[in-house]
């Protein structure tokens, strides 16, 4: 029997997808930048089916891309080479929320979306956001240590794990499902799998940290006149509510252009257009007067100059119409045409230098290119964008995406940062790794890859660069 028809048998039935049809929405990601093709889709409902399956790859040597919500934007969820493609779709129940310990448990198919609500339905909060929450999965998530808007006060995804499952490319499955916040039994092998992008293992289910809901959460957008001046807002806001900030969001004015002229029911909130903005939010219990503090901070600062002008949401539409703004910046590129993306990180008080060194930088290569940076100024991380000069300039200006991209990341080495501070590297950013990571560091990664998956059946070709032969 092939090794094909003996997958089928695995996954067992209405656990496999063969036609065409329904594989084609697995072959393609949201930026339409990466297109594979694969044989067979796999839908595992139990972790035993996905231990089957990977067993029967390795011992075929078959190589084989696992997929949660297919939103991942380095193109590491993509079948480029005809791999057998794994689904976690299936592997979708929650398995239990233990109230008193504030954890949840959950399958890696379910989406962060439904874990939120789910949390919420309990009075916590499960603080992970993203705007693709509605489609991506937790498994995912954890795969590539997902950033999102609230990891100034909640950490990456890394922060929120306690206990993973995982099978490895063999099949054996490490349970580690431990609900414990302190466990020094040895090294902490969890570690290794999350951000690891379907490269050392599939993750099967996860127990993840909750935390109270806030009961108050005051949100605010202001008008600021430089980044400079965000980033000295940021220590300001920080030092007025008590570290209570939860979200500290910077974009340009040209963002704030793109968002009310492509998306329905977005508005400018303030009256005069300013070069830069910020959406900041605080969150806290009922008994702290966060929202007085709040004020009298984002008051202080109109008084010293580090904004110009803010409204403070009276409601939670009215909060939730001033986040659309900040989460429709990526759709709204992506209507006005080609853009050229960085998901780049330099230290907090570097992302002023680092705009005025870079954003020239790319103007010079490309003029009349629109810049479009914007991003979780509180982490130091931004989505250093550029659209292109104007609509209908596409093919040209995307053929010089690796001109641009070397000459963004290497002023980001510069500065001591990062070439991916969320998204990942899988296929996008992989030849550039040996740029911007030492030999050591990568030797050290293959060495983790050889251990865990020694005939490299898991993604291969994904996140670590081959060794380069002279
Ligand atoms: C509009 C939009 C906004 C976004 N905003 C953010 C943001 O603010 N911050 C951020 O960090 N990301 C953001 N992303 C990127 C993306 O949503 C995240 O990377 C997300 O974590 C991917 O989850 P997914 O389930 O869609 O994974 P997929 O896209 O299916 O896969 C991503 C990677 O994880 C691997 N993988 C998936 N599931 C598993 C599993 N169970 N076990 C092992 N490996 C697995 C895949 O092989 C692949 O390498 C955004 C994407 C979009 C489209």
């Amino acid at each position: 029997m092939s090794v094909i028809e003996r997958l089928k048998q695995a996954a067992g039935p209405g656990g496999f997808r063969e036609d065409a049809d329904e594989i084609a929405p697995h072959l393609t990601e949201w930026r339409g930048k990466y297109t594979g093709h694969s044989p067979l889709l796999l839908k595992p409902a139990t972790t035993a089916e996905v231990s089957a399956i990977l067993r029967l790859c390795n011992d075929g040597g078959t190589a084989l891309v696992t997929q949660g919500g297919n939103t991942g934007l380095v193109g590491g969820q993509i079948p480029l080479h005809g791999e057998v493609l794994l689904s976690t779709g299936r592997l979708n129940k929650l398995r239990a929320v233990d109230e008193g310990g504030m954890t949840l448990t959950t399958e890696a198919g379910v989406t962060l979306a439904q874990i939120q609500q789910t949390a919420a339905g309990k009075h916590f909060l499960f603080p992970l956001s993203l705007a693709s929450e509605g489609s991506c999965t937790i498994g995912g998530n954890i795969a590539t240590n997902a950033g999102g808007t609230h990891v100034l006060r909640y950490g990456m995804t890394r922060a929120l794990v306690l206990g993973l499952e995982v099978v490895l490319a063999d099949g054996t499955v490490l349970e580690m499902l431990r609900a414990l916040h302190k466990d020094n039994s040895g090294y902490d092998l969890k570690q290794i799998f999350i951000g690891s992008e379907g490269t050392l293992g599939v993750i099967t289910a996860a127990t993840l940290r909750l935390f109270p809901l806030p009961d108050v959460s005051v949100t605010a957008f202001a008008a600021v006149p430089s980044s400079d001046a965000a980033v000295t807002l940021l220590g300001a806001m920080q030092a007025h509510t008590g570290g209570m900030l939860s979200a500290f969001e910077l974009m340009p004015r040209i963002a704030m252009e793109l968002v009310t002229k492509h998306i329905a029911g977005t508005r400018d909130p303030l009256a005069a257009p300013s070069p830069w903005y910020v959406l900041m939010e605080a969150t806290g219990g009922r008994h702290a007067n966060l929202a007085a503090s709040f004020e009298d901070g984002l008051a202080a600062a109109i008084t010293d100059g580090l904004a110009t002008d803010a409204v403070v949401a009276s409601s939670a539409a009215q909060a939730q119409s001033l986040w659309k703004l900040r989460e429709s910046i990526s759709e709204s590129q992506k209507r006005e045409g080609a853009s050229i993306k960085h998901d780049i990180a330099v230290p907090v008080a570097a992302v002023p230098a680092f705009l005025a060194k870079a954003t020239p930088a790319v103007l010079r290569l490309v003029p009349g290119a629109r810049p479009v940076s914007f991003g979780h100024l509180g982490d130091g991380n931004i989505h250093f964008n550029f659209n292109a000069p104007k609509p209908g300039d596409d093919a040209d200006f995307l053929a010089l995406w690796e001109e641009v991209q070397q000459t963004v990341h290497d002023i980001v080495k510069e500065f001591g940062g990062s070439i991916s501070a969320e998204h990942g590297i899988g296929a996008m950013k992989v030849a550039q790794l040996p740029r911007y990571k030492s030999h050591d560091e990568l030797d050290a990664m293959r060495a983790l890859k050889r251990a865990f998956d020694p005939k490299n059946i898991l993604n291969p070709g994904k996140l670590i660069p081959p060794v380069l032969r002279l």
